[in-house]
């Protein structure tokens, strides 16, 4: 147990929804976007609502069926412009993943707020010489993530950062843990894993041989033994391996 490098999710391990508006206030707002987003394209449709509601089911679905099976992160544009013909709306694949993004809530407007503990722990991980990485499922990525991540405080000069729409895969398929690996250019001995999800995050890279710490969270999976259990992610910087990073 000498690591070089931490690799975090986000998702509940870092932030969280805290402040998160009732899902009657997403749908509005993504019916209000998605209103929007047709008049703009030239489109109309009795009900922009209906729009939303299906372009978003489709993605929620086909999301949840690539976790279930191989992990392969669906092309959720595709996925969305299937759907919405449908309710009768016919989209380019460039339209219908603009409309995803345009009708997805997320950061600040999600309610999203990192934990009181998150970034100076992160801080502290960097001074004892710890190279830090992001290895998360997100359907979405890009300039809105970093954008998210700089609104929530958690912009800590990330050395890598790999996410499932980016790399194709989602966690626990082992491809997600190794291209963080390779952006690190560390082996997996060398990297500890921290996240709130048995099944994806301590399962997924122990799976590799990659260590993993779990912050305590109602369980995903059984028989999964993590290295390291914690409740608040402060409590990473008195775990003894954490002290000093391999140098
Ligand atoms: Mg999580």
């Amino acid at each position: 147990m000498a690591y070089r490098a931490v690799l975090f999710d986000i998702g509940d391990t870092l932030w969280h929804s805290a402040e998160a508006p009732p899902a009657a206030e997403f749908r509005r707002i993504a019916s209000e976007r998605a209103r929007e987003f047709l008049a703009n394209a030239g489109l109309t449709h009795p009900d922009p609502s209906l729009v939303a509601r299906v372009a978003w089911d489709a993605l929620e679905s086909a999301m949840k069926q690539a976790r279930a099976t191989d992990r392969v992160e669906p092309d959720y544009a595709a996925v969305a412009k299937a759907a919405l013909l449908s309710v009768g709306v016919s989209l380019s694949a460039r339209q219908a993943g603009d409309l995803m993004e345009t009708i997805y809530v997320s950061g600040e407007d999600g309610g999203k707020a990192a934990y009181p503990d998150a970034r100076p722990t992160l801080e502290a991980l960097r001074n004892r010489g710890f190279r830090l990485a992001i290895v998360t499922n997100r359907a979405f990525g890009g300039d809105r993530f970093r954008d998210d991540l700089r609104a929530a405080g958690l912009d800590v000069g990330w050395d890598a950062t790999a996410v499932s729409i980016e790399v194709g895969f989602l966690k626990p398929h082992p491809e997600i843990f190794r291209s963080a690996l390779r952006a690190l250019e560390i082996s997996a001995a060398e990297a500890v894993m921290v996240g709130n999800s048995l099944a994806e995050d301590i399962a997924g890279a122990q799976a590799l041989g990659i260590d993993a710490a779990w912050k305590r969270s109602a369980p995903d999976a059984e028989g999964v033994r993590p290295d390291f259990v914690f409740e608040d992610v402060g409590e990473l910087l008195d775990w003894e391996p954490l002290r000093k990073a391999k140098s």
